[in-house]
């Protein structure tokens, strides 16, 4: 009997991943090839005479969001972050905004078919402009959602930011955006002190400019209880996606030294890009 419910779970298991798989023409379409596995790191810039297509791991408020950001506009290819699709989502009041308000304030996991659908949406109008290659921050967070992502195009590499525990939480709770022009903040500085042979650790917090400090808000899924259950929700759903990646040859493992001026240039230096950024480099 629990043999059959086992054996049942996993038919339902490869139906739902087919159905993903043609829920989209972008998933139809791409390029097929789930066993191309690298056996080194495809760290240049161009592979196979595409842009690149590279994925962000890491816990919340590791910082995804600000280094794929800044790594989309120097290589000039769509920063795509589900956890932007999930907001835009909430905001437009569409069908689905109830539904996902609930699971987004829970700190929860959207469904893997809601997510496959807003990404695979995303990915067509992003291809109906002519642009090639992405960097996916925020997807894959379930095995599901990699084996999907596998079946329909190559993942060249996978970037794991990693960032001391301790900075984790304060970095969620220190997160601002400005409500009129949507820049991201943090007022949170961290000052975590040499001991039991780790390095001391300094993070300035990220100041607005004047003109957007009156306007700061807070994502209503960064208060405390919530972010301790989707760092929870990290370790058992997405870790297990490092381990996907890692057997694949394609990991890329990154410990953030710091804040953006420390990280940034090593990240390049670890990626190979760093002759490509001395104007972003500088900017830091
Ligand atoms: P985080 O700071 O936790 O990395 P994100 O901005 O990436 O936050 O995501 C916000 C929320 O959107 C998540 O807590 C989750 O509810 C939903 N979400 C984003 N990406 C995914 C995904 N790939 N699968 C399921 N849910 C997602």
């Amino acid at each position: 009997m629990a043999v059959l419910r086992l054996r049942a779970a996993a038919e339902l298991d490869r139906l739902a991943v087919r159905s993903f798989r043609s829920s989209s023409s972008w998933w139809r379409n791409s390029e097929t090839d789930p066993k191309a596995a690298a056996s080194q790191l495809p760290l240049q810039r161009d592979v196979k005479d595409r842009n690149v297509q590279w994925v962000f791991l890491g816990c919340p408020g590791v910082g995804k969001g600000t280094y794929a950001s800044r790594l989309s506009t120097l290589l000039g290819v769509p920063h795509i972050a589900t956890g932007d699709l999930v907001r835009d989502e909430l905001s437009s009041k569409g069908p689905l905004a109830h539904q996902l308000e609930e699971v987004v304030n829970q700190g929860r996991l959207v469904s893997d078919e809601i997510i496959i659908d807003l990404l695979s949406k995303r990915l067509e109008a992003s291809s109906a402009k002519g642009l090639t290659g992405f960097i996916l921050d925020g997807f894959p967070r379930t095995i599901r959602q990699a084996e999907n992502l596998e079946g329909v195009t190559e993942i060249d590499l996978v970037v794991n930011l990693k960032l001391r525990e301790e900075a984790l939480l304060a970095k969620c709770l220190g997160r601002r955006v400005c409500s009129e022009c949507g820049g991201n903040y943090n007022v949170a500085s961290i000052d975590i002190k040499a001991e039991e042979g780790n390095p001391a650790m300094y993070m300035a917090a990220l100041l607005p400019p004047p003109h957007c400090a009156s306007k700061l808000i807070s994502r209503s899924d960064d208060t405390e209880e919530v972010v301790k259950t989707r760092l929870r929700i990290y370790n058992e759903m997405s870790q297990p996606v490092e381990e996907f990646y890692r057997s694949r040859g394609k990991l890329l493992e990154f410990d953030l030294p710091g804040g953006i001026p420390e990280s940034w240039p090593k990240l390049l230096q670890a990626l190979n890009l760093e002759d490509h950024d001395d104007k972003q480099s500088a900017a830091a």
